[in-house]
């Protein structure tokens, strides 16, 4: 099987509660109402890529559950080749709990169950499949073991590697970062993996010079509605410097799976485009990304390529 994209990553089933406003520790407020969603970090990077029209596989594990069972049939409403999800009886099936304010920030509480059960021998079993991409994503949401083995596979098969290392955590294995050709992060994500807080383009280019003395050729760090920098070890050789794209001004209804829909959306440009200069690459994924905080949800909100303005896909 010859795919665009691989995502390597998690799975997670989303319970998503709006808001007026945030409870604080021992407050209970009244919400507007509940629904059900599928995301998880990589499934949602995945489904950009393949709504975009990539043709993608996902290798994650789900646990023998009706939260599970769900999830699967989800799965294969979509384009995405799920050869490569497995299930287990040793964990539930990964959930979270999204708490979405009137403002469209969310909190986020996630129990990561089967996702952290991945295992070194699932990933050796997608081998080919991650040999035969042109772009592997994954994510610090499921056992750093299986990332690593994925994204070693990779390196060594010619294949790019974009690391999205969120959730954050501090001294981040070195065998994954110098694995990962491009890290992108938040401005949160950025400041736990460099100690560099970030709060604007200035404090992004410092955050991005640290991550590339940590191992990737390029550092992509998303700044919300300020939009995306970029920062590769070539142009800061040649006194270059960073690229710096703004987010179009919008009114943000929910800004889940945003930085999701920039990773699947700038993997789709890797893989398909690989020719289209960084700052073209940067612009069109913040154009993708802020058309998903304009509707509420993660998988739902991720635009298809028929919504889009076809400049988008222009060669
Ligand atoms: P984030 O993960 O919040 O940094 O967001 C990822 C990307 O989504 C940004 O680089 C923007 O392209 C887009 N985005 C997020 N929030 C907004 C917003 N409030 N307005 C416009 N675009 C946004």
């Amino acid at each position: 099987m010859l795919v665009d994209i691989v995502v390597v990553g998690s799975l997670v089933t989303d319970y998503i509660t709006r808001t007026p406003s945030f409870p604080r520790p021992g407050e209970t407020v009244f919400g507007h109402g509940l629904s059900i969603g599928f995301g998880g970090k990589g499934a949602n990077q995945c489904l950009m890529a393949a709504k975009l029209g990539a043709a993608t596989a996902f290798v994650g594990k789900l646990g023998h559950d009706a939260v599970g069972d769900n999830y699967l049939d989800e799965l294969k409403r979509t384009t995405i080749n799920i050869d490569h999800v497995t299930r287990t009886s040793l964990a539930q099936s990964a959930v979270a709990n999204v708490v979405v304010d009137d403002n469209g920030e969310n909190c986020i509480v996630n129990i990561p169950g089967s996702n952290r059960l991945m295992t070194v021998e699932d990933v050796n079993a997608a081998a080919e499949v991650i040999k035969s991409a042109k772009v592997l994503i994954c994510q610090n949401e499921i056992s750093f073991d299986a990332t690593k083995a994925a994204l070693t596979i990779a390196r060594q098969n010619g294949v790019v590697t974009v690391l999205n290392a969120g959730p954050a955590v501090p001294n981040l294995d070195p065998e994954i970062l110098n694995n990962s050709d491009i890290v992108c992060v938040n401005e949160t994500e950025a400041e736990v993996l460099t100690g560099v807080p970030v709060s604007g383009v200035a404090d992004a280019v410092s955050a991005a010079k640290v991550l590339l003395t940590q191992g990737c050729r390029e550092a992509v760090i998303t700044l919300g509605a300020k939009g995306a920098v970029s920062l590769d070890l070539t142009s800061l050789a040649a006194g270059t410097d960073h690229e710096w794209v703004p987010a179009e001004k919008v009114v943000a209804v929910d800004t889940t799976g945003a930085g999701d829909a920039f990773i699947g959306a700038m993997a789709f440009y890797l893989a398909k485009m690989p020719t289209l200069p960084t700052k073209e690459k940067l612009r069109r994924s913040c154009a993708i990304a802020t058309q998903s905080v304009l509707k509420p949800g993660a998988w739902l909100s991720l635009p298809a390529r028929e919504e889009l303005p076809s400049h988008l896909f222009d060669e």
